[in-house]
This record gives C-alpha cells, structure tokens and sequence, in this order.
C-alpha cells in the first residue's frame, strides 16, 4: 500500500491480515506454531526455500508482519523488524551489525539502560563506544576510528531534550562508511522521520508512544529489507521475538498515534510556556520554546517540540521532592508516552545510580522534573503542578 496512500491512511489501513472469516479488525494470530499440509511443505518451510508461511512465532507471525509493516511504512523504511522490548531491539541492532573489535559513537545523553549495554555489557564482547556530545557535532568526528562501525544516536535526549542534527552526523558518518542508527522513541514518525534526514537505521521502544497507553513492552527496528534480512538471523537464533499479543496492541496503538502525539505536544507546550513564566520554575527545557538552545534546528528536524517537558525548580532535591508528593492527578511513575501524564525526579530514579559527579556531568540537577505530558486538560495538569511550585 505504501506510496500511494499518507501515512494517515496507512496507520490504519497498512497491512491488514485477512482469515477465511473475513474480519474487519486486524486478527490476533495468537499461535506459537502453525500447521504444514505435509512432510514436503515442512521440510521447505524449515529450510527457508519457502517463505511464503510461517513456521514458529519466535522466527515470524501474521500479527507481528502486520505490526512491522504498518511500523515500517508510517518511517518510509522498506522494513521492519519488531522485538520484545526496545532494549532488545537495540540489543539486536548490535549484535547483527558488530563484531569484536568494531567501535561505536553514540551520545552522552542516551538512555539510562542503552548507555549500560553500550558502555559496560558490549566491551566484554569487545565492542567498544566512544560517548560524545549529544550537540558538539565535532566531538563525533573527533571520536572515529578506523574499526568504528555505527554512530547512535537519540534526538530529544532524555531528560535534556538537547537535540543531534541527524543530516549533519549522518553526512559525518557516511564520508567514512559509517550507519548512523537513530532511537525515534520520543518523536516518533509522527513528529520526525529520520531515514528521510539521512539515518540509515531506526530503533523504537515502542513500549512508550507507539503503546501510548502504557500496557506492553515492545521495540522495533525499521532499516532496508536487506539489513532486516540481518537482523532475523540474529532474531531466529538468539530469541529476542515479540509476543504476537503485544504486537496487536501495537498495531492498534498506530492507529492513533498521530493524534496522540499531536495533541499531546500541543499540550506539552502550553505547560512548558506556564512553567517558563512561573516564579518558583528556575527552567524549562523544551525543543518548541524560543529559549531553547537549539530551537531553530528542532523546528528543522521536528513537526514541533513533543510531548516531553523537563523543568528545574528553584531551589534543590526536598523542593523537587514537594512537587511530587503532592500531585494528586499526575501520574508518578519512571514511564512516559502515555495518554496520562506522567512525572519523575531523574536524579532520584532513572539516574539515581549514577554517582553525585557523573550527574552533574550530565545536567541532571537535583531541582530536574520530568513530565511526559497526556491529553488531560492542561488546565488540570497545571493545577496539580501548581499544588507543589507554590509551597516553594
Ligand atoms: C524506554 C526507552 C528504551 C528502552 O525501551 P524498553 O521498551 O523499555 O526496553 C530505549 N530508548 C529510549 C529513548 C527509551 O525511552
């Protein structure tokens, strides 16, 4: 269907399976084998001379197919490849595209769990990462070796929301045949397409927007048919497959997630302009403000700022702390993307591992709030924040 239709169309109407009962809504195939007519038809299913069918739901499902085809259209890729999380997903991407020996380059402000594998768990398979600044572009060229095989990257970075120039890291990379592999959790295709800005690989956890409603965990890679041919081996072996349950919900979730996104980065922009003016606020990092660093290049590379708010309050953690304790409506909770607002005090929980030094290398202060904004009424979300901010 991809090319004639918008990606509207397509989020609800790519790649429907059809049973013999001619359901309207998308199946379940909630199955984890399926049936040969023969010993023939097995023999060929299982040696791959067939791909027609499907054999295990560890190697392939109607429903996943479904979910990585509507996926894989909506980020104009040619394919797609669903996992069990988005750690797994990431964990795959390497995996299929590294050896020992080969180096990375990824971002300073990469995912708490991402930084993990790639800084600790990867060198004991002598995969090495090189981590640089999420906006000092030469810092990335700075940093390549001759064995470097992959720049990764994540734009907004969490809970900053400094943004990388996808085209320029991509142009880097590409003048020394390097892929440049880009985590789309925060923007999602909706907001920012990078294999149009020149990555050659997306990764979702799509356990966050793609979901929207916080009910399962999920990932996906979305790159050529020719990577993703890949990223199966890998994915046949190793196991990392999506349950075909949660690939429903996903699918599902696609649905609306133009809708979802808009509305809630619509929302999240009024809260960031109220929190900006507010006396007990010291400040707000949000890519759709003016007074955000980097404003100009996000309104380039994003349809606008997200729905993902980071705020400091004046004072330190016991102030960050009073917000917190008293919502009432807000969500406290380490997820984000879904419809109901969320908060969190990264220096206490996402970041609380890390030593007081390495936080503050990374911005985190101890005043930092994260909100991941839903579709209440912004008039409600202000409230319950204002419940805390006014006791400071
Ligand atoms: C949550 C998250 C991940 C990991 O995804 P899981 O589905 O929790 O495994 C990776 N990258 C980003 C940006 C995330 O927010």
């Amino acid at each position: 269907m991809s090319g004639k239709y918008r990606p509207e169309t397509l989020a609800v109407r790519q790649a429907i399976p059809r049973s013999q009962y001619n359901e309207h809504a998308e199946a379940l195939y909630l199955t984890s084998s399926f049936l040969f007519t023969s010993a023939a038809q097995a023999a060929e299913r299982f040696s791959g001379e067939d791909e027609s069918g499907n054999v295990y739901s560890r190697f392939t499902n109607p429903t996943v197919t479904s979910f990585q085809e509507r996926l894989a259209a909506l980020e104009d890729g040619e394919a797609c490849i669903a996992t069990a999380s988005g750690m797994s997903a990431i964990l795959s991407l390497v995996m299929s595209f590294c050896s020992a020996g080969d180096h990375i380059v990824a971002s300073r402000g990469l995912f708490g769990a991402t930084q993990q594998l790639l800084g600790n768990i990867m060198t004991r398979f002598g995969v090495k990462t090189t981590f640089v600044s999420q906006t000092a572009i030469d810092e990335w060229r700075a940093a390549i070796l001759p064995e470097t095989r992959l720049f990764f990257l994540e734009t907004p970075s969490n809970p900053l929301t400094e943004i990388s120039d996808i085209a320029a890291l991509a142009g880097i990379a590409h003048a020394h045949g390097i892929s440049v592999a880009v985590d789309n959790c925060f923007c999602t295709p909706v907001l920012q397409r990078p294999l149009e800005l020149g990555a050659d690989i997306v990764v979702h956890s799509a356990t966050k927007f793609l979901d929207g409603q916080g009910r399962v965990l999920g990932g996906a890679i979305v790159t050529t048919k020719e990577r993703v041919e890949e990223v199966f081996k890998f994915m046949r072996s190793a196991g990392p497959a999506i349950s075909p349950f949660n690939a429903w919900v996903l699918l599902k979730g696609l649905e609306t997630l133009k809708i979802r996104v808009e509305a809630q980065s619509a929302n999240a922009l009024e809260v960031a302009r109220w929190l900006e003016e507010h006396p007990a606020v010291a400040r707000v990092y949000y890519p759709g403000l003016e007074s955000h660093p980097q404003y100009a290049l996000a309104r380039r590379q994003q349809k606008s700022g997200g729905a993902i708010v980071a705020f400091e309050v004046r004072g330190g953690r016991a102030d960050a702390w009073r917000v917190v304790d008293s919502c009432q409506l807000l969500s406290v909770t380490g997820n984000l993307g879904d419809v109901k607002t969320t908060l969190t005090h990264p220096a206490s929980t996402t970041h609380g591992r890390l030593s007081a030094e390495q936080r503050a290398a990374s911005g985190i202060k101890e005043g930092l709030l994260r909100l991941s904004i839903g579709l209440e009424a912004v008039i409600d979300i202000q409230n319950d924040l204002e419940r805390g901010l006014s006791l400071i």
